[in-house]
């Protein structure tokens, strides 16, 4: 819906990952004056197309639409980006289909890396629905000890220099530098910032931090592409769980 830049960019490369692993894809390039009711009557809709079996709403929308009723009227079995209530709520139980393609991007990072996360000190910086929250979760559903900081957290440094695994998802470039983080830390970076046209860095300042870190995600590159990936891998299970393929 709407304009947003980088919306566009995510879009394209979505629809780009869709093509290359075989499932089909439909945009829906809404301009920015559709009304909440349209959205809603579109998304309907596609709950009852048994030909789809995920659905995401590229997000932001434009001020005038209610985020939450988008979400909410999105039916959980068909939630891919796992935004809904019901699909929050089970990943808070642990015993979900979906889970927040970011964070769990984060989460095959870490796995395939071999880093075991159990008994490990975790500090997330940041306490978004969309990332800081459900990462959280998932690193205390594999045994982390977890640290959520957030823009009223106090001593951040003292905060960031006692993690094993940090992951940054704050939004301001550069914002974790090498002498926030500890010896030999696992440093995974979320933040996706355009500084100018063509530049992109993340949350953590990748030169001063590679320094210190035993392991640590670039920007552009690190978990961007993962959460591609996990998008593709929560659209296959709602396939099976739709049973529309
Ligand atoms: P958000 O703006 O919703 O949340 C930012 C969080 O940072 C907030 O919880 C806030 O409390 C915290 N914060 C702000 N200032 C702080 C400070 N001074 N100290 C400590 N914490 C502070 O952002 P978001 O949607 O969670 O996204 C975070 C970053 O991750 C952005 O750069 C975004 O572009 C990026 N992102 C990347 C992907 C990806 O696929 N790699 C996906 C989603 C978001």
């Amino acid at each position: 819906m709407g304009e947003d830049p980088a919306s566009k960019v995510y879009v394209a490369n979505k629809k780009k990952a869709c093509e290359y692993i075989g499932i089909n894809s439909f945009e829906y390039k809404l301009p920015e004056e559709t009304t909440e009711e349209e959205v809603i009557e579109l998304i309907n809709k596609l709950n009852n197309d048994n030909t789809v079996s995920g659905i995401l709403c590229q997000l932001p929308v434009p001020k005038h639409i209610n985020e939450e009723a988008i979400i909410n009227a999105i039916d959980p079995k068909k939630d891919v980006d796992a935004f809904h209530p019901i699909n929050v709520g089970k990943i808070m139980t642990g015993n979900y289909d979906f889970v927040p393609c970011t964070p769990a991007g984060v989460m095959e990072l870490i796995k395939e890396s071999g880093i075991d996360v159990t008994g490990k000190e975790c500090v997330v910086v940041g306490r978004s629905n969309i990332v800081g929250k459900p990462m959280s979760m998932l690193l205390l559903h594999q045994n982390g000890t977890v640290t959520v900081c957030h823009s009223k957290t106090k001593d951040l440094k003292a905060k960031t220099k006692s993690a094993d695994i940090l992951v940054a998802a704050v939004g301001i470039p550069n914002f974790i530098t090498g002498d926030m983080i500890k010896e030999g830390a696992v440093v995974i970076d979320v933040g996706i910032n355009r500084i100018a046209p063509k530049t992109l860095v993340g949350d953590v300042e990748f030169d001063t931090a590679k320094e210190v870190a035993g392991a640590i995600t670039p920007v552009p590159g690190g978990v961007g592409p993962m959460t591609i990936a996990m998008l593709m891998k929560n659209t296959l299970k709602a396939a099976e769980v739709n049973k529309t393929v």
